[in-house]
């Protein structure tokens, strides 16, 4: 018994340490907008610490931020909270661990309803914002924060150039809420460096940070003077119903007036890896940044038959890249050998 009890507590110094390395972490990267990490050395820990839980399950600690979303919000911000919770999503690397989504999928759905049709998106590297319309108006734009409570940020929402303020095709909807992503295009983030390198300004590690911290800065002329855009992606709130798909949603919120990016229907696994391959290419070449696709059960029925776990949608999986700086590191090591 003596040597459970030490082993117990060995586990349980381990996995203290993780987590106060990722709650470290989490502050640096949600709150200050200012990463320590690569994101793929980060990732390492957080695998860490599930293995660990997966093989001790009886001592996973209760503040464990396995399953937290982001993390709390500045408090100089108003805080709001959402209406539904706007989680993360799972993620997987490889056309193996696709299938096995899918088959994750196939065994919560009826035998009519297997093989599911599913609708593909580019994954963009920015931050989740929920905008609410009251009947067509654009009242109120709220960070993700910690999925359930966020930052109130209309004032800087209202100065990204392609953010309708008004829809004059949704005034007769009492409440529009739509979420999607403000990320800051490559260019924009490049001026924006080498104008802070100019002036002994911090420069932003990346194009993701640089648009959470322009989105969550306490003035607003700041805010303006940086080039967001906001891509929508789900419509929350308000959807007309006669639209039964993902893919007809985002086809309705482009033509109201928002920028949606490049979308297709798939109906098997070999399509949906040529989508990803074919974006993966074209990846350079875009005027933003994406680490990797999402892949989401299409029907919005079979959507809510499948509903979440605690972190993510089960419709739904970001398909992603393989890390970037962790190829370059390999590569380095390569050359040393
Ligand atoms: P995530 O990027 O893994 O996935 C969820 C998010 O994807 C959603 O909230 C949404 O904002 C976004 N998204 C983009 N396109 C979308 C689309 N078409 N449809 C739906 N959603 C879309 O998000 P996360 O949970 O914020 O964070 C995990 C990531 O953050 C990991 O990559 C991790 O490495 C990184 N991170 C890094 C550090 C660090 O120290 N470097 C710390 C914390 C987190």
């Amino acid at each position: 018994a003596v040597t459970a009890a030490t082993s117990d507590d060995t586990i349980i110094a381990q996995m203290r340490v993780l987590i106060d390395a990722l709650k470290t972490h989490n502050n640096a990267y949600y709150v200050l907008d200012n990463p320590v990490l690569e994101d793929s050395e980060y990732d390492q820990l957080r695998l860490s610490l599930i293995e660990i839980e997966e093989a001790y399950p009886d001592l996973v600690q209760p503040d464990s931020p396995i399953n937290q979303v982001g993390d709390v919000p500045l408090s100089a911000f108003t805080q709001v909270t959402h209406d539904t919770p706007m989680l993360s999503l799972g993620n997987v690397f490889e056309y193996d661990d696709l299938r096995d989504f899918m088959r994750r999928v196939n065994d919560r759905l009826s035998v009519a309803q297997q093989n599911p049709e599913y609708e593909m998106e580019l994954k963009l590297d920015g931050l989740a914002v929920s905008l609410k319309y009251e009947r067509g108006q654009f009242v109120q734009a709220v960070t993700r924060g910690d999925g359930q409570t966020g930052e109130d940020i209309t004032q800087n929402a209202k100065t990204i150039r392609n953010l309708p303020l008004w829809l004059a095709d949704a005034v007769n909807i009492e409440l529009l809420e739509v979420r999607g992503e403000v990320l800051m295009p490559k260019a924009g983030f490049e001026r924006l460096n080498r104008l802070a390198e100019e002036n002994d300004n911090k420069t932003f590690a990346n194009p993701r940070n640089a648009a959470a911290g322009s989105l969550r800065q306490l003035d607003p002329a700041v805010a303006a003077s940086r080039p967001l855009a906001f891509y929508a992606y789900s419509i929350n709130q308000g959807l007309p119903t006669t639209i039964h798909t993902q893919s007809a949603a985002l086809a309705w919120i482009k033509d109201i007036g928002f920028t949606v990016s490049a979308v297709e229907v798939v109906q098997n696994p070999r399509a949906a890896q040529a989508y990803y391959e074919s974006v993966s290419e074209q990846r350079a070449a875009l005027p933003f940044e994406i680490d990797g696709t999402v892949i989401k059960v299409n029907s919005l029925a079979l959507q809510q038959q499948l509903g979440f776990l605690s972190r993510e949608p089960r419709w739904a999986t970001a398909y992603k890249f393989p890390a970037e700086t962790v190829m370059t590191r390999l590569q380095s090591i390569e050359w040393q050998v």
